[in-house]
């Protein structure tokens, strides 16, 4: 017989209630009956902040975190701001990208004898191109009740108001810093019938709505939306081309979610002959009847007149994927 799929939600509906999870008047209260595999612990809230104006705090995020035992934040500084904004006093701990390894540990254990933590990260939605999957991951696993406390992320504003399809969307993030897998992601951005979102950091805007344009064309619709729900707010439409010129003539400043349109059917069409295999393909290929990385790196940067590093760069990080599975 199929397992039934574990739960970590504690409520019985009609039982009588006992216990609750964190108080407060909209707080849903949380029977003392457990589920048979799930240990009474404390819970993991994942606190969506400000992604500028502190006005878009939701007021279950306030009483969170006031509630909380402890915060979890990427960054203590940052957070402390805005806990002295709200006067909340709630102990803070850091929890970021470089000690989310042995730390998320340590959360889980303090969740596991009953603690609830908050976590936060600088702005937005935790473990949204921030730190924080790896928590709740490992909640899980632990059997631990994690909540989401919803509230502003950057990907959903810049979307939303972009004017552009919101139907069907891709979350890209940041693009990849190495050059072969950049390229290799605008590519397959620009065969993507979906709006494509991705954070950008100001110094790199020019460049990516450049190389935007000519893996999509000069015409391919985008949207920049720049500073969302700050003083100097903007969204600027247009096509690449012309939304290239304008942060060729005005410096890109503050933080970016590009929002691009998906490719047409016609664009979809005349991308589909183009069948020849990706570098990648053709590395893993090879790799896998057994060349050398430097062997297979070699040939392929001949077939494909790529740079020879770039290729190696490519197939080392191939070979480690393998050894690292
Ligand atoms: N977790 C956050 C969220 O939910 O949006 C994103 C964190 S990520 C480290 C930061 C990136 O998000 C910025 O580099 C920028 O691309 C985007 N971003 C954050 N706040 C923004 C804002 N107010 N306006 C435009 N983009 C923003």
């Amino acid at each position: 017989m199929a397992k039934a799929p574990r739960s970590n939600h504690r409520q019985t509906p009609g039982a009588p209630a006992t216990r609750t999870a964190v108080t407060g008047a909209f707080s849903e209260i949380a029977d003392a009956e457990t589920t048979p595999d799930s240990a009474p612990g404390g819970t993991l809230y994942l606190v969506a902040t400000p992604i500028g104006n502190l006005e878009d705090i939701t007021l279950r995020a306030l009483r969170i975190l006031r509630e909380a035992d402890l915060i979890a934040a990427e960054d203590t500084r940052v957070t402390r701001k805005l806990l002295a904004h709200f006067d909340i006093h709630t102990p803070l701990t850091s929890y970021h990208a470089h000690t989310a390894g042995g730390k998320s540990e340590a959360l889980v254990e303090k969740l596991q004898a009953g603690q609830n933590i908050a976590l936060v990260s600088d702005a937005g939605t935790p473990a949204i191109s921030d730190p924080g999957a790896e928590l709740v991951a490992e909640a899980v696993a632990g059997g631990v009740r994690v909540e989401p406390v919803p509230g502003p992320s950057a990907l959903v504003a810049a979307l939303v108001a972009s004017g552009l399809p919101t139907g069907r969307f891709v979350f890209e993030g940041f693009l990849p810093r190495t050059k072969a897998d950049r390229r290799e992601r605008l590519l397959m951005a620009s065969r993507e019938a979906r709006t494509t979102l991705f954070y950008e950091a100001p110094t790199r805007v020019r460049e990516t709505l450049g190389d935007l344009a000519k893996v999509c064309g000069p015409e391919r619709r985008v949207v920049a939306a720049r500073e969302i729900t700050k003083k100097f707010e903007e969204f600027a439409h247009g096509t690449l081309a012309e939304v290239g010129a304008h942060f060729g003539a005005h410096e890109p400043r503050g933080e970016f979610v590009l929002v691009l349109d998906g490719a047409s059917g016609s664009e979809l069409l005349a991308s589909q002959p183009d069948d020849t295999p990706t570098t990648e393909a053709l590395l893993r290929e090879a790799m896998a009847r057994g060349q050398s990385a430097r062997d297979a790196a070699r040939d392929i940067s001949r077939q494909t007149r790529e740079p020879r590093n770039e290729v190696y760069a490519l197939a080392m990080r191939i070979r480690g994927e393998v050894a690292g599975s």
